[in-house]
């Protein structure tokens, strides 16, 4: 190889993105992302994340550099493919940072919500797919003008992927009965809970501290009375530090698989549950009656705001105790497109 060879071959590292976890022991950068990314609502991404679905934006292995940290990686095998897929999260916060797969060995993606500053990287629709609608989370939008499939884009089984493109915003609304205790866990199972009855509250909360504590684009927090929650197997790792607001936040996440899987704090007397996390998510009524939506303002471009639901700013309860003033809208509208705000 000559210079002049390398030199092409170098990557652009100066001019690409960078990210860490929420602890900031592990920090790395990327070149500017020209690949795919996807939205993707399958159990597992749900599971991973506890969050409604993962943000991804995918590259190869060599247009990213750890600078700083060593993530921890859980294997876990695909149900859909028998394939390995590796997660990469901070063992001190739990965030999580990348994804590997056995069946695509050159593919790295990045938690999108990992990213310094997320705005960078595109979330068009020639850039952003939907996938595994059949699996989504009530109270999520499958935005107007998006490639959204069914199960995946490119099927392990080889079958034809079953394709729509909406012309209207698709709040997904499926809803599950159910009897007896909720129950949930992280994604190896090492982790398991229960819930009586139904949560006092939905919290939809898009800040920047769930996105990166969670992994998942937004945050649908589940406020259940402590006395009606209870561990039923394994502990948690806890890691503590300040929300927005600079009070004390303790998020419990498996050591072992890095699921984020609840949330107390001394802004709130309730668990915070984080939606994802449960077996059957969709017991859970997303409803105005339930639910808030809250900090809009530092939601990600592919956030959508439900019709209906009061949403705010920031939060619904201003650090003096009282009460903002939420909006309701009469249309579910995208972040990215400006509309709304
Ligand atoms: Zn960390
Ligand atoms: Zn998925
Ligand atoms: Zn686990």
């Amino acid at each position: 190889m000559d210079g002049s060879a390398g030199f092409y071959l170098m990557k652009d590292f100066k001019n690409g993105h960078t990210g860490g976890c929420k602890c900031g022991a592990i920090r790395y950068r990327t070149v500017p992302h020209t690949g795919n990314a996807y939205v993707c609502n399958c159990h597992f991404c749900q599971r991973t994340t506890g969050g409604p679905f993962l943000v991804e934006h995918c590259f190869t292995k060599d247009e990213i550099e750890v600078l700083e940290g060593v993530p921890l990686v859980y294997t876990h095998i695909s149900e859909g493919s028998g394939k390995e897929v590796y997660l990469h999260f901070c063992r001190d916060c739990g965030s999580h940072l990348f994804l590997t797969l056995q069946r695509w060995g050159d593919t790295m993606n990045v938690f999108t919500t990992s990213f310094d500053n997320p705005q960078e990287v595109g979330f068009d629709a020639e850039t952003l797919r939907y996938l595994f609608l059949e699996a989504a989370q009530s109270g999520t939008i499958t935005p107007k003008g998006f490639h959204a499939y069914e199960g995946h884009c490119a099927p392990a089984d080889g079958s034809p992927a079953i394709e729509h493109v909406f012309g209207e915003h698709v709040l997904n609304s499926e809803t599950d009965q159910g009897s007896g205790p909720h129950t949930g866990g992280c994604l190896c199972g090492n982790v398991r809970y229960e819930a009586d009855d139904q949560p006092v509250a939905v919290v939809i909360c898009h800040c920047r501290s769930c996105q990166k504590s969670l992994g998942s684009g937004v945050n649908f927090e589940l406020l259940w009375d402590p006395d009606k929650f209870r561990i039923t197997k394994g502990t948690p790792v806890v890691h503590r530090h300040r929300g927005g607001s600079g009070k004390a936040l303790e998020k419990r996440f498996c050591g072992n698989c890095g699921t984020a899987i609840w949330l107390t704090g001394e802004r709130f007397d309730e668990v915070g549950v984080f939606r994802g996390t449960l077996d059957r998510p969709n017991r859970i009524d997303v409803s105005p009656k339930t639910a808030l939506q809250i900090f809009l303002s530092e939601a990600l471009p592919s956030g959508t705001v439900i019709a209906g639901i009061e949403a705010f700013d920031a939060h619904r309860r201003a650090p003096d105790g009282s009460i903002n003033t939420g909006r309701t809208y009469d249309q579910h509208w995208r972040v990215g497109d400006g509309s709304g705000l």
